[in-house]
């Protein structure tokens, strides 16, 4: 920051960082802004590299982390009212079409709090919107007016509920007023892009919280449809649970400093269309795995029309669907070989969810927690000591087998 100042630029922290230092809490990362263009903030570090197409930033490598230094830019619809000469002075008129002042930069950003900058030229916090108020006063209020800053990216309304949730703020009642009948603008957005969000949404520390808003706001059937349908429904009179337990589970594992993988995430999120589907299979005659399978495709490609999961995270989430039944079949050397699959660990966890909340048997998982505990020898005899399966049955299953 300091070199763009010396160079004579503007040089300002903005956004979340300016936010959370004024509550006192620790910014996750620091965005720069600067009046300086791309090409002059390349020219001024050797370590930046230019990202993005149409608006470029400039992202600067400092020691381990990396810093997103951006121009000032306008709001893109206030832009074609005026000429471009006007607004920056820049003969470059498609830079002129995007950069713009730091007081335009502030108004299209998407809530007040996060439109604060610091300025270390004169050490000060800057507010053309009335953040410093709403941050004073816990308010989440949008810049503008609320339905058309919605219409023009649909994802400022999960991102109310995400800093709502995270900082505990009231969202304004203006700014909440479209959201339950603007929700299915979501439809719109880029499946890559909303799983970015969701993963904002459940892996920030505040999953249960931001789950419980979303379903308030009328947002969360646009995430997962099929999830908020099975919700909808009870299971012999209990509401299920699986969702929001696993969800404070993920909160409490973040608070420790412990792993989370979307792969958990999106088996805790689908499983309950997938068993429905499956069971609906069963009912018409299919056999458990070919259900199972079966359920798995169709939920997954219904829920891939609204968020992408990559690959290497929709893998693992059929994985630990799939070792749920494994965990029943302990003789032999079933239960040893379940246990070095290099999924168990995640399966285990899932099994423990299916237990607390009724689905798994809990002397099940139990046994499994024990299993994990003792000695080889003790494994040993705790595998004896199953009652043996039925012979007919073993035979049954072998024959399939081969
Ligand atoms: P976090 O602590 O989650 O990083 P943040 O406020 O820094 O919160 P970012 O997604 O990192 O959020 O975005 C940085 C800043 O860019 C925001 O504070 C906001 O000013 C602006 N911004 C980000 N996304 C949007 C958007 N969709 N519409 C308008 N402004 C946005
Ligand atoms: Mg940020």
């Amino acid at each position: 920051m300091n070199r763009l100042k010396e160079a004579g630029f503007a040089s300002l922290l903005v956004g979340g960082c300016v936010r959370d230092l004024l509550l006192g809490r620790e910014p996750k990362d620091f965005d720069v802004v600067t009046d300086a263009h791309p090409e002059e903030i390349r020219k001024l570090f050797r370590n930046a590299r230019l990202i993005g197409r149409r608006f470029r930033l400039a992202h600067v490598r400092f020691g381990r982390e990396i810093i997103e230094v951006a121009t000032f830019r306008a709001n893109p619809q206030t832009n074609d009212k005026r000429q471009p000469r006007q607004r920056t002075g820049r003969k470059n008129e498609a830079d002129a079409n995007i950069f713009g002042t730091q007081e335009e930069d502030a108004l299209r950003r998407d809530f007040t709090v996060n439109a604060l900058y610091y300025d270390i030229r004169n050490f000060q916090v800057t507010d053309y919107v009335g953040g410093v108020a709403d941050l004073k006063q816990g308010i989440l209020r949008i810049i503008g007016e609320p339905e058309s800053r919605y219409r023009e990216d649909p994802v400022r309304m999960l991102r109310a509920v995400r800093f709502a949730a995270k900082l505990g703020f009231k969202i304004e009642k203006k700014t909440a007023a479209p959201i339950h009948e603007l929700a299915p603008l979501l439809a719109n957005v880029p499946a890559a892009r909303m799983f970015e969000e969701v993963l904002k949404l459940f892996h920030g520390g505040c999953a249960l919280e931001t789950y419980e808003l979303l379903r308030h706001y009328g947002l969360f059937r646009y995430l997962f449809p099929l999830t908020e349908e099975s919700l909808e429904t009870e299971e012999s009179g209990f509401p299920i649970t699986l969702v929001p337990r696993a969800l404070a589970n993920t909160d409490a594992r973040l608070a420790e400093g412990k792993p989370v993988t979307p792969a958990f995430l999106f088996a805790v999120m689908l499983w309950e269309p997938v068993r429905r589907e499956t069971r609906g299979l069963v009912a018409r005659g299919v056999n458990n795995q070919v259900a199972l399978a079966r359920a798995t495709e169709r939920v997954l490609r219904e829920q891939l029309n609204h968020i992408s999961i990559p690959k290497r995270f929709s893998i693992p989430m059929r994985e630990i669907w799939f070792l749920q039944s494994r965990f029943e079949r302990r003789a032999g050397q079933q239960a040893f070989r379940l246990l070095h699959h290099p999924r168990f660990r995640a399966a285990y966890d899932f099994l423990l969810l299916r237990a607390e909340t009724g689905e798994a048997e809990k002397a099940l998982s139990d046994w499994w927690t024990r299993f994990q505990e003792v000695s080889e020898a003790e494994r040993k005899a705790m595998v004896r000591a199953l009652a043996p399966p039925a012979g007919k049955k073993r035979r049954r299953r072998r024959a399939r087998r081969g």
